[in-house]
């Protein structure tokens, strides 16, 4: 009876060794498993760096450039499609308007131009920038006595508003307006009879700027007080070719008026884009 039961205990123990060396092992491989998965599911999640591959990279890299080329062919082909361009432009902004105006040209996908100043809120400023508005110069204080009683005063001036633009968008603003347009008589005033726009003019290209002038006048720094009025000054005189509109992102009359302008353009063929330093500059003749 005592010997059975030493048998017995010892089959037991036996039986439970064996048991346990069994459970240990399928442990191990359970483990293994878990560990292998989660390491491939870590990999997976950074693809990028999986991919070492240079061939996969060209392949990456030819793939955007023909999205990119896609792009460019569609807007090319929309272009020449049109009736005419427009070009919005906003003079001596930002303004208590200016994003009342961002919501409406981001409603109807629309880039426009920002000849800014120094006044505004800077949060503005980066706004048309991220937004893909070209951010462009217009002298910091506007001051026609100080802009145009000397050269030196005018690039100060602008050199000024430049690293105002250049601290908020990072970029250096190459597009300028001179104020009251290279056209203006104003400057007579202050220059001393050195007919300061006929040298600026050359200057500001000499110095790697391009300034735009405007052939669509919406007059709402003259008689346009109502958004009527700028609405129909716009509207009847698009034509086909260049528009380079010029208004004013201070005054409410006009930024009211920017909607009906666009669906007007829209509806009538035109297509609506940013300047930029290749666009026609639609200059003035120089009267000083
Ligand atoms: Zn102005």
């Amino acid at each position: 009876m005592e010997m059975r039961r030493r048998t017995q205990i010892r089959l037991h123990i036996a039986a439970l060794a064996t048991l346990s060396t069994l459970l240990g092992v399928a442990l191990f491989f359970l483990i293994s498993m878990l560990m292998a998965s989660d390491i491939i599911a870590a990999d997976a999640k950074k693809p990028k760096e999986n991919l070492e591959c240079s061939f996969c990279e060209e392949n990456i890299k030819i793939i955007l450039e023909e999205e990119e080329a896609e792009r460019a062919a569609e807007h090319a082909k929309k272009l020449a499609e049109a009736v005419g361009i427009v070009y919005l432009t906003f003079d001596d902004g930002p303004g208590d308007y200016t994003n009342a105006l961002l919501d409406v040209l981001d409603k109807h996908e629309v880039k426009a131009t920002f000849f800014v100043t120094g006044r505004g809120d800077d949060a503005v400023i980066k706004r048309e920038f991220d937004e893909g508005h070209t951010v462009a110069l217009h002298t910091f204080s506007h001051n026609y006595a100080y802009v145009y009683s000397s050269i030196d005063n005018f690039f100060a001036d602008l050199n000024q508003v430049g690293e105002r633009v250049k601290n908020i968008t990072g970029q250096d603003a190459k597009l300028i307006r001179f104020p009251g347009g290279s056209s203006n008589l104003v400057s007579r005033r202050y220059d001393g009879r050195t007919r300061i726009m006929s040298t600026l003019t050359r200057e500001v290209e000499a110095r790697g700027y391009q300034y735009f002038d405007w052939n669509v006048d919406s007059d709402d720094a003259g008689r346009a007080k109502d958004s009527d009025t700028v609405f129909s000054n716009v509207a009847s005189h698009l034509k086909p070719g260049a528009n380079v509109v010029l208004q004013h992102d201070i005054h409410p009359y006009s930024v009211e008026a920017v909607e009906r302008i666009i669906e007007y353009g829209e509806a009538n063929g035109y297509v609506f884009e940013p300047l930029s330093f290749d666009s026609p500059t639609v200059h003035h003749g120089v009267n000083n």
